[in-house]
Order: structure tokens, then C-alpha cells, then sequence
């Protein structure tokens, strides 16, 4: 039996034994989110886990997305798939600097990216995610906004919005390593390619691209679109939906090796791992979970 089968196999055993569940986010690898039960991008695994009936969810991604899941579902065990999982842009504030900037901008109401631990959650007026940013800025009634902590996203917010967008100046290494000049080398490689990025990337960047869209968006976009070749703009894991999902249609990354050195951390190896040995358990005390949660629901309930 290949190891690949073997692994497989030892997962589906440890899944019965513990009552488990195993949700991925879409840039993990590939074989990961094969074996996983549900796929998506943190807006959908966080709709995903609020009614989850399983006694442990393995949680394939970074930490701040365990966090979210065991906020969500506090009757579930939340192990993480790989302990050191986390994501350097959620680590760019601390409570210490968002009471600097909420004294700075007393007026402005804090919208805070789910990229972010929970107890910045829980000092936050509401979370959104790069798929409902300027959805959730707009429902809400201040007309001053303190985004945190991710500049770009909170830049391409502020081109679909009156409202003032004060930016906090955090950002992911690997959305904002893309540069302009790639983009548009990789456009003169594929001319006839619809350009799909992130909002994490650089404003410069979003400006060449035909949409900036999450990871759940792009899927629908290119299971839509009449396209049939797209230069896709975020982390490489991506692209085995985008494949599977549409095999009549080409996908090109815009850059080799546009990965997450995080969300390549768990391998079907970690996963087992965690599952044999019970580790990984993510909690959040208890008040930071509730104000966190408040967060969250807030915008679930619009979005
Ligand atoms: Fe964090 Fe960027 Fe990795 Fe997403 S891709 S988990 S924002 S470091």
C-alpha cells in the first residue's frame, strides 16, 4: 500500500475513534484538503464550525482560525494541525497598541480583520473577512473606521467606500511580496488570462487585476466566468480547488512559490500526529471568547 494510502487510512480510523471532524482553509496542501471534510476560506469555515456535532475538530490552518472555531463551537475539543500554525500578520498588534490607536481615534468604531488573535477580537467592535470587508464597513453606523491590522485589504476597502478608513499599518509577507512588475509579466505570458488576487495584495497590484477577491470568491468567480484562463493572485494552495473544480480551465500562478510558510506547516504526518497524541488543544479564556464571539456574530449577522 503507497504511504499516501497508509496515511489516509490511519486518518479515517483516528476520524471514527475520536468523533472527529477535519476542516481545512484552501491554501493548505493538497492532499491535505483531499482528506479533509470541509474546504474554505476563514468567512466559510467559521459559518462551518458554528454547528458543527463532532466532539474534536481538527482544525487545518493557522492558529487565529483554531481560535474562531473554538469561540464557535465551545462544546468542541479545537486541535490545531501543526502547534507553531500561526499567521505573522494577526501577530502585527497587541492589545497595548490597538488601546494606543482606539485613544488616538476615539470617534472611530474598530473593524477588525478575523486575522487577528481573539483578544483583539474581543476589544473590537466587529470582525469582517477579505470576502466582506466592505460589505460589513458600510453596514455599520460610524462614519469612521479604524481597520485593523491589514493595510492593504483596508486600502481596497477604502476605494469601495465614503466612509474615513483609518489604515493600521500591518500586512502579510506573502501577499504583499507580489509585486507590480510580476503581475505584469505574468500578463504578458498569458494575455488572454483573467487576473484574480487578493485584497492582501499591494494597491498597485489590485489595480492591475480584473477583481480582487477571497479564496471563496475566486472559486465562484471561475466557476462562472465564460473564461478559460485565469492568473490567480494568493497563496499556490488555491489552485488545487480551483483545478478540481474546473477542469475545463486553465489556472496560472503569478509567481513560483506564492506560499504561506505557515499554512505549509501541517502535512497528513502533523495531522496524525495531533490526532494520536490529543495535542494542539486551542482554548480561549473565557471572557475573551465571549467579547470575541460578540465580534464575530455581529458580522455573521450581516454577511
Ligand atoms: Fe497570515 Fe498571510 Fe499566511 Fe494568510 S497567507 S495566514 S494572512 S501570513
Amino acid at each position: 500500500m503507497s504511504h499516501l494510502k497508509q496515511a489516509k487510512e490511519k486518518i479515517a480510523g483516528l476520524k471514527k475513534e475520536l468523533n472527529a471532524i477535519i476542516v481545512a482553509h484552501n491554501y493548505q496542501r493538497p492532499e491535505v484538503q483531499d482528506i479533509a471534510d470541509f474546504v474554505g476560506d476563514s468567512l466559510e469555515l467559521a459559518r462551518k464550525c458554528v454547528g458543527v456535532r463532532a466532539e474534536v475538530i481538527i482544525f487545518c490552518g493557522v492558529r487565529f482560525m483554531a481560535e474562531m472555531a473554538a469561540i464557535l463551537n465551545p462544546a468542541s475539543i479545537v486541535l490545531l494541525s501543526h502547534p507553531d500554525a500561526g499567521c505573522p500578520l494577526a501577530d502585527m498588534i497587541d492589545i497595548d497598541t490597538l488601546r494606543q490607536w482606539r485613544q488616538r481615534y476615539p470617534e472611530a468604531a474598530v473593524v477588525a480583520y478575523v486575522n487577528t488573535a481573539a483578544a483583539i477580537k474581543a476589544e473590537s467592535d466587529i470582525c469582517c473577512t477579505s470576502a466582506n470587508g466592505t460589505e460589513v464597513v458600510n453596514a455599520i453606523p460610524s462614519e469612521e473606521i479604524l481597520f485593523i491590522p491589514d493595510q492593504n485589504l483596508g486600502h481596497y476597502v477604502s476605494t469601495k467606500t465614503d466612509k474615513k478608513i483609518i489604515l493600521y499599518p500591518g500586512f502579510c509577507h506573502t501577499h504583499a511580496s507580489i509585486t507590480a512588475k510580476e503581475v505584469k509579466l505574468a500578463k504578458q505570458r498569458y494575455p488572454q488570462a483573467k487576473v484574480l488576487v487578493h485584497p492582501e495584495c499591494r494597491p498597485e497590484v489590485i489595480a492591475l487585476a480584473d477583481a480582487a477577491l477571497s479564496t471563496s470568491q475566486m472559486l465562484r468567480y471561475a466557476a462562472q466566468s465564460n473564461d478559460k484562463a485565469f492568473l490567480i493572485g494568493t497563496e499556490e494552495g488555491v489552485l488545487h480547488p480551483l483545478r478540481k473544480q474546473n477542469p475545463d480551465k486553465e489556472f496560472h500562478i503569478i509567481r513560483d512559490r506564492f506560499i504561506c510558510p505557515d499554512m505549509k506547516k501541517t502535512t497528513l504526518a502533523t495531522i496524525i500526529d495531533t490526532m494520536q497524541t490529543g495535542s494542539n488543544v486551542v482554548t480561549v479564556p473565557e471572557e475573551t471568547g465571549i467579547r470575541a464571539k460578540q465580534a464575530i456574530d455581529k458580522m455573521l449577522a450581516i454577511v
